[in-house]
């Protein structure tokens, strides 16, 4: 199964894809923990990905290409995985089809995440996320048991920079202009389906299970 999350920041698709990844055990790739891995660990990558990420904007194609196929090439994905924040352009969307074809590989499903741009500012700003292992609560909506800790390690959790409402709003507007464009790229192609992400987390869940079947 490979499959692709599609939808703007905030929309559930990292909530999703844990979820989906615990379940059926396909890797969960999302370029987004892995540009943030990069920059914990002070890497080269890390280092050139940071003014991108701190100003909302994207991340040079060539930079996350290289991550995805370096991940994509790993043992656990000989079976399908689950793409998250992969890909954002169609430039792309171009490259993973490449790297897929010359595996003999196609892409099952596009999944569409549908949700309001005011909804989504109200989800990023009480948005706390886990510095450790990336759980994701909400202030009122999925708060942590104890406040300002992470329920699954225990370890701190913070606000992300680049989920600070100015920056927020560069993020929706980067998506309208280089990812939404993807919406009618994998419709052409026969692939995409759309929930609705404005419902609960299990509500979410079920609608994916559907369109997956
Ligand atoms: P995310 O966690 O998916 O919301 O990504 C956070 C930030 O990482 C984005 O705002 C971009 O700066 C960068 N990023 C993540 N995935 C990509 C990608 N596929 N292409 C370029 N930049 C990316």
């Amino acid at each position: 199964m490979i499959l692709i999350l599609l939808g703007p920041p905030g929309s559930g698709k990292g909530t999703q894809a844990k979820r989906l990844s615990s379940e059926r055990k396909w890797p969960h790739l999302s370029t987004g923990d892995m540009l943030r891995s990069a920059i914990s660990a002070g890497s080269k990558t890390g280092l050139e990905a940071k003014s991108y990420i701190d100003q909302g904007t994207l991340v040079p194609d060539s930079v996350v290409i290289n991550l995805i196929a370096e991940r994509m090439s790993a043992p656990d994905c000989k079976n399908g995985f689950i793409l998250d924040g992969f890909p954002r352009n169609i430039s792309q969307a171009e490259a993973l089809q490449k790297m897929l074809t010359s595996q003999k590989l196609d892409i099952d499903h596009v999944v569409l995440f549908v949700i309001s741009d005011q909804a989504l500012i109200e989800r990023l700003s009480g948005r706390r996320t886990c510095s450790s292992c990336s759980t994701m609560y909400h202030l009122q909506g999925a708060p942590s048991k104890t406040p300002g800790i992470c329920d699954q390690c225990g370890s701190p959790l913070i606000q992300r920079s680049d989920d600070q409402t100015d920056v927020v709003r560069k993020r929706l507007s980067v998506y309208a202009k280089e990812t939404e464009p993807l919406i009618a790229y994998y419709r052409d192609k026969g692939k995409l389906s759309q929930i609705d992400a404005t419902q609960p987390p299990a509500n979410v869940s079920e609608q994916l299970s559907r369109v997956l079947k």
